[in-house]
């Protein structure tokens, strides 16, 4: 919200104020002014209309009473002025015509304002007898004017207009007609809502109007001149004058305003008059201001609405406008710290990367120093096997070597001494340490196989077959046998025959190793094929080999065997063969005893045969 109370809107709050006096201050008048004016044209129309009437009235008795004048009865009364029959004619002819023209009174006066007769000449109230030769109207008409003069009647205590005239008889004025209108019937038909209308005479004494309360109040203050006046006349008879009691009267642009206390407090008027010359009046028409005033006051109402209404629809539009500022502000905000955080998040992973890098290259150089470890462990190693190997192969050849030594020279000795049977026994037995150490230079060329030989389709039981005829005397010597189990179909097997011969040889010799010294000689050989590949498997009922030699025991030169009796390459090499294969030579210890070695090799394709060894 802070936002909101930006620049512009500060700008906007003072015009809005601005416009708010404005409205209050010109408008009010202006509304005041046109309502006035409006009011005022309606209350001319009122004023024209009353004046008519009033005019109107007054022409349509203007002439009657010169008529009357005119009239033998009347004549001949004045002339005759205290003849009764006479004044019984006139009285009941006033009374006929009055009746006739629908006035308040017609009566004759002779010289001297003495009333001879009238229309009421028989009314609880005759004019009869009265003098009104105070009254304006007589002396106007006795002067041989025609006259006229509003009155309240000194006798019927009732309002009316005067219309006189004289009663000429031989050029001489003998008498005065006099008509009094009555006026209350053009009152009634004044009563308006919002407007008073009122005839004031010369000197400002109101004696029409439909309000009870100012009928003979003066618009114009009492003077004493004014009061004299009046009184001559007897205008209005004993009627208490009184001043109307207007508080205030004031012009605003050109319109005349009063106002006047009532019971009900004060109201303002709207006043507009206009004379009537011919009878001495001035007719004026009141008008209520409180309706335009009301108006005004709900135009300018209706103005401050409409500007609040037009300020709230600014204030939503900037406050709108404001949230939309503060919406692209906040999304500016965010996609900053957006940037921000993927740059932060880049960097890291840089850093994290560059971390990575470090990490690999030294994990590189480790590995590269793991290497160069290895293959000097394996350099190590293999000087290590070199020196087993020199150290086994010299124990192994000195031993025949010495033993030939000894018995070449024991021959040589016997020879001398003529004891050639003996010495032909050493020879056999230099012969023989001789076919020893050829055997070991044997293993020791297998040891060296040539990799590079192809392998064809071998058909196991031919293999099976050969291997058994290779192994047979010492299968003899060892006193036992082995039991052959090659499945139900043929099977043939990838490999090289001589060196899997080799392999089975190495197998069924140390098995043959195993089962020496056991009551029962055990050896098997079975073959199966599982799912593709070909097993082969070798067990023997012997000892088994112990645990904590397990893992050894295809380890070139280790042996368990004495001196003389095992170079323990067999396994090794071995071992090396089935791999060389594509195969695997795997070894377990039986539950019920013994050694189980299993060869798993790849089935040949019937086609394919082997290449020479
Ligand atoms: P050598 O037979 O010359 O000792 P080998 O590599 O063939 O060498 O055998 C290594 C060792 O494995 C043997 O010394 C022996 O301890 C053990 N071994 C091999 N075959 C068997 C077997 N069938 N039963 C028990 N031990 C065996």
């Amino acid at each position: 919200m802070t936002r909101f109370f930006t620049r512009p809107a500060v700008w906007a709050a003072a015009l809005l104020a601005l416009a708010t006096i404005a409205i209050i201050v010109y408008g009010g008048a202006f509304a005041t002014r046109t309502y006035l004016d409006q009011a005022e044209s309606r209350g001319q129309t009122t004023l024209r209309l009353a004046v008519a009437v009033l005019r109107g009235q007054m022409s349509r008795y203007q002439s009657l009473p010169a008529l009357v004048a005119d009239h033998y009865d009347i004549k001949a009364l004045l002339a005759d002025p205290d003849n009764r029959d006479l004044r019984r004619k006139a009285d009941s002819y006033l009374k006929e015509i009055n009746a006739l023209l629908a006035s308040s009174d017609i009566y004759v006066m002779k010289p001297g304002g003495d009333t001879i007769a009238a229309s009421n000449h028989d009314g609880p109230i005759s004019f009869v007898g009265e003098n009104f030769s105070y009254r304006p109207y007589y002396q106007d008409a006795i002067q041989g004017r025609e006259g006229r003069f509003f009155a309240l009647g000194t006798t019927s205590l009732k309002r009316g207009y005067y219309f006189s005239a004289p009663v000429i008889i031989t050029g001489q004025i003998k008498g005065v007609v006099v008509f009094k209108v009555d006026i209350d019937t053009i009152e009634a038909s004044w009563t308006g809502d919002d407007y008073e209308i009122l005839v004031s005479d010369p000197e400002g004494i109101i004696f029409m109007t439909d309000q009870a309360d100012w009928l003979y109040a003066s618009l114009l203050p009492l003077t004493v001149e004014r009061l004299a006046r009046t009184e001559v006349s007897r205008r209005y008879a004993n009627a208490k004058l009184r001043e109307l009691p207007v508080t205030q009267a004031s012009s605003d642009s050109g319109h005349q305003l009063m106002r006047i206390a009532t019971d009900n407090g004060p109201r303002e008027y709207l006043a507009l008059a206009e004379p009537m010359p011919e009878a001495g009046w001035t007719v004026s028409v009141l008008l209520d201001t409180a309706p335009a005033r009301a108006q005004a006051l709900t135009s300018v109402a209706a103005a401050l609405l409409l500007l609040g209404l037009a300020a709230l629809a600014g204030t939503i539009l900037l406050e709108r406008r404001a949230r939309l500022r503060e919406r692209l502000e906040m999304q500016r905000n965010a996609q900053a710290e957006l940037e921000r955080r993927v740059e932060e998040r880049t960097a890291d992973l840089a850093l994290v990367n560059q971390q990575l890098e470090t990490e690999v290259s030294e994990r590189r150089a480790t590995e590269q120093q793991l290497r160069q470890t290895q293959s000097d462990l394996i350099q190590a190693g293999k000087l290590a096997a070199l020196g087993q190997m020199s150290a086994a192969l010299s124990h192994e050849l000195n031993q025949p070597l010495t033993a030939v030594k000894t018995y070449a020279e024991n021959a040589e000795i016997l020879i001398e001494r003529n004891r050639i049977a003996e010495a032909r026994d050493n020879v056999s037995r230099i012969s023989s340490l001789a076919d020893r150490m050829a055997a070991i230079s044997r293993h020791l060329r297998n040891f060296a196989r040539k990799p590079n030989e192809q392998l064809g389709s071998m058909t196991l039981a031919d293999i099976v077959k050969d291997t058994l005829e290779i192994v047979a005397s010492r299968l003899k010597t060892a006193g036992t046998e082995v039991a052959v189990d090659l499945g139900p179909e043929p099977l043939t097997v990838k490999a090289g025959q001589i060196r899997l011969q080799q392999v089975l040889v190495n197998l069924i010799s140390n098995a043959a190793d195993a089962v020496d010294g056991q009551a029962e000689r055990r050896i098997e050989l079975a073959a199966r094929r599982k799912r593709g590949k070909v097993t082969i498997a070798v067990g023997d009922n012997g000892p088994g080999i112990p645990e904590a030699i397990m893992p050894r025991i295809f380890d070139p030169f280790f042996t368990t065997k004495g001196v003389g009796k095992g170079l323990g390459l067999g396994l090794s090499i071995s071992y090396n063969i089935i791999k060389d294969f594509g195969g695997d030579l795997a070894v377990v210890n039986k539950l019920e005893g013994g050694a189980l070695f299993t060869i798993t090799l790849d089935t040949a394709s019937s086609e394919r045969r082997e290449a020479a060894e």
